[in-house]
């Protein structure tokens, strides 16, 4: 009789007709919907989260650098001395102000300013998607949109705001989760917030919390748009609730992640905050400054072709450049840095350069982020990217697999090659040195030894023309401008490397700054060097 009834049920669904039938399921509310809308009733009621319309908080703790590990694994970090935050739901703007010290962390790794020199302070801001930062002298600079989008979505990963943003979505849906190793259930919320006002997808943002049995907001993750990573994902864990007065509960503690990924080894710690002090209702809103609000959206994509020799061609106009080496029947670029626009940009700039020649090689000087966030561009051309070694697994698994990024879709992700089909030479890796050679143009690379910055950091050396390409050890000064007050450990073990090796260099062409003179930068490191032989730093 059962099984005759639901016979009945399916054939009346099918006269219904698809349109019918689509009413009706719309009218039946979503369980799932239902049982979110419950949870963050329950949820605000226990946190008090609606009452907050801003809050201050400050605290001390460690952050990381993300995207400038010394080797696969975690983060640098740095200590924080102070941390402030301020947030201001009803204008959506927020500011971040912190003082980095080095403390007893580790000086292996990047990141600017690292490691950090006696106390650094940063200033961040955010505004309805527009970010910019304001630097110790006082000026406010915008930052990168797809930066600005990452910062606004931050505001809505407190646990009141998360409460308040989730409240608002009629689609946020709550489904169970069971912890195994812990044997308990947790609510899962999940819901999406608009950011920004450009074309899609980076505007619209999918974020998820954890809630436990106490109806508390343990954990919150969602994803950052990265041009290495694609979809990073961001995870924070809000804990040490404690009553601040008026019925309110705030966490005192955050612990974050930044770019966990399950093909990459271990946790990336970005950031631990214990709060001391948090007001209530008492943040200000962040007026974007004027010069902010007036500029043009930053870009990468300013070039400026400067030929250092017959067929070699730095590409430069930004905050990091490449260089173009001609060859017979091709051509060898040297990093592909900061993100597709950029990578576009030179691109078309080395077509102009030397016509009707495929960019067959596209050279990695080392791992972090703003030195290969422009790769895929070149792998998507066809190019094959050359990197150290050490950085195989993570090349091929991660920064060169052709998967879709849902936040920042680029041309290897929507333009992917066939697996089994022609032009799988993506990636080559070497050991030590290796060299490209047509028996007239000639690239040798070879591997920093002893260098705190990076583990697998590559030098280029042309020896028909007597250049040198690094990245992040420093050069030549400046043309007429005295030498730097301190030498950094990162030229002193450059140097050493190149006494190693016996390069010739008559010049350097750094992927940042301007090129110049090798004897310019043998009369300002070779006395440090060879007063402190032995010494080992970060930078
Ligand atoms: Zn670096
Ligand atoms: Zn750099």
């Amino acid at each position: 009789m059962k099984h005759q009834l639901g016979m009945m049920l399916g054939i009346s669904a099918l006269m219904m007709g698809p349109a019918m039938a689509q009413q009706q399921a719309q009218q039946q509310p979503n369980p799932n919907q239902v049982a979110a809308k419950a949870l963050l009733q329950a949820a605000d009621k226990a946190m008090g989260a609606s009452y907050l319309k801003s809050w201050t908080s400050s605290g001390t703790g460690w952050m990381g650098y993300p995207g400038q590990q010394f080797a696969e694994g975690d983060l640098p970090r740095s200590d924080l001395k102070s941390f402030a935050e301020n947030v201001d739901l009803g204008s959506k703007s927020a500011s971040w102000q912190y003082t980095r010290v080095q403390g007893n962390n580790p000086l292996r790794g990047g990141g600017a300013g690292f490691p950090v020199q006696g106390e650094v302070n940063f200033k961040e801001f955010v505004n309805n998607g527009l970010g910019w930062n304001v630097n110790p002298q006082g000026q406010a600079a915008p930052i990168n949109p797809r930066d600005g989008a990452d910062r606004q979505l931050r505001l809505s990963l407190h646990p009141a705001s998360f409460i308040q943003a989730a409240l608002a979505d009629n689609n946020a849906a709550a489904t169970d989760r069971y912890f195994g190793r812990q044997n308990r259930t947790v609510k899962v919320v999940a819901f999406t917030i608009k950011v920004c006002d450009r074309p899609q997808p980076q505007c619209t943002r999918r974020v998820t919390g954890e809630f436990n049995s106490d109806n508390m907001l343990e954990r919150v993750v969602t994803w950052f748009a990265d041009p290495v990573l694609g979809d990073k994902m961001v995870e924070l864990r809000w804990s040490d609730y404690k009553d601040v007065g008026n019925s309110v509960k705030m966490p005192h503690r955050v612990h974050a992640h930044i770019g966990d990924h399950p093909l990459i080894q271990g946790g990336h710690n970005w950031m631990d905050v214990r709060f001391s002090e948090i007001k209530v209702n008492a943040g200000t809103a962040q007026a974007v400054p004027d010069n902010v609000r007036s500029a043009p959206p930053v870009t990468t994509s300013n070039v400026a072709a400067n030929k250092l020799a017959d067929g070699v061609v730095q590409i430069a106009g930004g905050s990091h450049h490449s260089v173009a080496v001609e060859f017979k029947d091709y051509v060898a670029v040297i990093e592909a840095p900061l993100d597709q626009q950029r990578s576009l940009a030179v691109i078309a700039e080395v077509k102009k350069q030397f016509p009707n020649k495929p960019i067959r090689y596209v050279i990695n000087t080392h791992n972090h982020f703003d030195h290969l966030g422009g790769l895929r561009t070149y792998v998507a051309e066809g190019a094959t990217a050359i990197t150290e070694d050490k950085n195989r697994e993570f090349f091929k698994n991660v920064v060169l697999a052709p998967q879709p990024r849902t936040l920042l879709p680029d041309r290897l992700s929507q333009r992917p090659f066939a697996p089994t089909g022609p032009g799988q030479l993506m990636l080559q890796t070497y050991t030590d040195s290796y060299t490209i050679s047509d028996g007239n143009q000639t690239i040798e690379l070879h591997t920093v030894q002893g260098l705190n910055h990076s583990d697998n950091m590559t030098i280029a050396y042309l020896p028909k023309q007597k250049i040198l390409v690094s990245a992040d050890m420093g050069g030549p000064p400046a043309a007429g401008s005295p030498p730097p007050a301190n030498i950094s450990n990162n030229m002193i073990v450059f140097y050493n490397n190149i006494k190693r090796l016996k390069l010739d260099v008559v010049t350097h062409a750094p992927i940042h700054g301007a090129p110049g003179p090798h004897a310019e930068f043998e009369r300002i490191v070779g006395p440090a060097a060879a007063r402190a032989p032995q010494q080992q730093g970060g930078g």
